[in-house]
């Protein structure tokens, strides 16, 4: 096991998250409490606990931190539900399926009393808005315990993201950590201002972001994907037995990308999507007026990956339509 894998927290024999003490060696489920919707109604934040006698390293699998993005939630959901902790050969794994309930309960990204992102609104303060104390709760509760962080998203409002892993490339311990997931696409993304990642980052925790699917709709290959994530990392960090099992031929690293738009408005229709690489040129789909009059074709300005797709059918002027990632390493 190489050093950059040593974990750092000393593995002491009782964890106690949010006042509770975790029995080892079962899951335990901790209720959070995050607060009131105006209803009057309670929030509660759930993170499932499995603690093992022996020591390792201690996981956070978070989903949900946008509240639409379903694919995410339903990864970490999923893993639950086919035991794939039930191996687990030692540390500790935090399971948090949703964390903003606020948002899923409103079909939103959102905290959505208060309009404000959570994903932009870490390391988050007791005082501040119910996105920002929703933060805290990841920060102050749980961040002390974890040494290393996967957070499961998914692409917003009908952007469809291929099933890919993100992470800041000068932190060389997530840029290892990522290469046990196996994802086809794997992208160098810049921190973000007040992200969780962000936050991790600042108190020595490295930690990767799933991207799969699109906002309100299940999407198989991103579940599917996700789960291997999983269990590829746990095995990489010699938490579950066995190598990590790579699905894909062919891995990419993608160290540059950019957003191809609609010069025109109208209706859309892709006909190269997620997954497809393309030459620069190519045709990649048509914006038709609705009236039977025009059509545009999307040509692509660049050689590269498709990552991401706008599945949305009318678009307007300037709206995304392809991701592409047009500066990349094959692996
Ligand atoms: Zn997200």
């Amino acid at each position: 096991m190489s050093e950059l894998f040593d974990f750092t927290k000393e593995y002491e024999k009782e964890l106690i998250l949010d006042d509770e003490i975790i029995i080892p060696e079962s899951i335990q489920t901790v209720r959070i409490n995050a607060g009131k919707i105006p209803s009057g109604n309670r929030i509660n934040v759930f993170a499932h606990v499995l603690r093992k006698n022996e020591a390792g390293p201690t996981m956070l699998i978070l989903g949900g931190v946008h509240g639409n993005e379903i694919n995410g939630i339903e990864i970490v959901r999923r893993s639950l539900e086919q035991n794939i902790y039930d191996n687990l050969k030692r540390g500790t794994v935090i399971v948090v399926p949703l964390l903003n309930v606020y948002g899923f309960i409103n079909f939103s990204r959102y905290v959505s009393t208060d309009g404000k992102d959570v994903n932009r609104s870490f390391p988050g303060h007791l005082n501040g808005s119910l996105a920002s104390r929703v933060a805290r709760i990841i920060t102050r509760k749980i961040l002390p315990h974890v040494d290393f962080a996967i957070d499961f998203h998914t692409g917003g409002d009908t952007r469809y993201n291929f099933p890919q892993i993100r992470y800041a490339k000068k932190d060389v311990r997530a840029a290892t950590l990522a290469r046990f997931t196996g994802t086809k696409y794997m992208m160098e993304q810049p921190y973000i201002a007040h992200s969780f990642r962000k936050s991790a980052s600042d108190v020595g925790i490295p930690a990767l972001v799933f991207e799969g699917g699109e906002s309100i709709r299940l999407d198989q290959l991103s579940i599917d994907t996700g789960l291997s994530v999983i269990q590829n990392v746990l095995k990489g960090l010699n938490m579950l037995d066995g190598e990590p099992q790579f699905k894909n031929q062919d891995q990419y690293l993608i160290h540059k990308s950019t957003w191809l738009r609609a010069s025109t408005p109208g209706l859309f229709i892709w006909e190269k999507r997620s997954g497809d690489y393309v030459n620069r040129g190519d045709k990649l789909g048509e914006i038709k007026d609705p009236y039977g009059n025009r059509s545009d074709d999307v040509i692509a300005k660049y050689s590269g990956h498709i990552i991401g797709h706008n599945n949305g059918c009318v678009v307007s002027l300037g709206d995304a339509l392809f991701h592409i990632g047009r500066d990349y390493t094959k692996l």
